[in-house]
């Protein structure tokens, strides 16, 4: 069950958790029109700070414009909405779940006419893709979104019914997550992952063009493997790399970098954590955990009591 906290941000205002309620015939409810985000908030020694705020609440931004739903806000009005809910529930570590939609107005398929409404919750979560020592993964029978039907690069609620697919075919049939492929059959991503894979030292993740989402998890590991001096490759992968590949792992806010252990029940190298993976899960928690020096300005700090 979800754990709740006392406020949740609503247009401009702290209102009560038990609140924050929509009606029935809002039109997110039918047609699924709405952009969100999830943004993790770790502890340092010295406090709590908010992982690449400002990129999420751009994303944020971005998806609301792909599907022309004008948001009252501006990224820094955004980041200050975060910072102030966060504070004000004072819970860390913790995940933000920012929200805009298309609420109570029309109940026509365009949306235009009906009202957006930004909500920011945020709350404690732990582990999100199961699997102790590494994942057990599939390839799932669903493709990615096809290019020119929903939009990948758009955080929207709508793409998460093709994920919930993925999702729970993986768990039905015993694995951990699924992978799916694009509409051409390359490797695209997991339901809520992006997915990174290790071969003869170099390090291969799936471009924005195999129907992926930007992940921001994504990008920081490509910049931390170009600062370890990783050699990186953004190309279309085939599905049977992951079979012959030395490592293989999974990046994202709820999934951090989480290590494959197998795919389809065939073994990832040795199933363990490799070299290259380690380096980079070192460094990504180095940072978040405030343990190493935070070079490129990735954490907002936060007052939590
Ligand atoms: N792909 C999908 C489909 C996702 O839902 C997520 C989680 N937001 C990711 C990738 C990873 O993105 P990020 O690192 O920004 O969380």
């Amino acid at each position: 069950p979800l754990e709740t906290t006392a406020n949740i941000w609503h247009n401009g205002k702290l209102i009560p958790w038990e609140k924050a309620n929509i009606h029935v015939m809002s039109h997110v409810i039918h047609y699924g029109s709405s952009v969100f985000e999830g943004i993790r908030c770790y502890t340092q020694p010295e406090g709590a700070s908010i992982f690449r705020l400002h990129e999420h609440m751009k994303r944020l931004i971005n998806s609301a414009k792909i599907y022309r739903m004008p948001l009252p806000y501006d990224v820094e009005q955004l980041n200050s909405a975060v910072i102030e809910v966060v504070e004000a529930n004072g819970v860390a570590p913790c995940y933000v779940r920012p929200i805009a939609f298309r609420g109570y107005g029309e109940i026509g398929v365009n949306p235009l006419k009906s009202p957006v409404e930004v909500y920011i919750a945020n709350f404690p979560w732990g582990k999100y893709v199961p699997g102790d020592g590494g994942a057990d993964v599939c390839i799932s029978s669903w493709n990615r979104l096809a290019p020119n039907t929903m939009p990948s690069l758009a955080k929207a609620g709508a793409n998460y019914m093709n994920s919930q697919l993925i999702r729970m075919e993986a768990d039905i049939n015993g694995y951990s997550e699924g992978i799916a492929l694009d509409v051409n059959g390359y490797l695209s991503e997991g339901s809520g992952e992006n997915l990174f894979i290790v071969r003869d030292g170099t390090l291969y993740t799936t471009p924005l063009a195999n129907s992926v989402l930007n992940g921001i998890t994504r990008d920081s590991i490509l910049v931390l493997a170009r600062q370890l001096g990783i050699p990186v490759v953004e190309q279309a992968l085939p599905r049977e790399l992951l079979y012959i590949c030395d490592e293989a792992f999974f990046t994202g806010t709820a999934a951090e970098v989480t290590h494959l252990r197998s795919v389809d029940r065939i073994m990832v190298g040795d199933g363990k954590m490799g070299p290259i993976t380690s380096a980079l899960h070192k460094a990504f928690f180095d940072v978040v955990n405030g343990l190493a020096p935070d070079r490129y300005n990735w954490l907002t700090p936060v007052k939590v009591r």
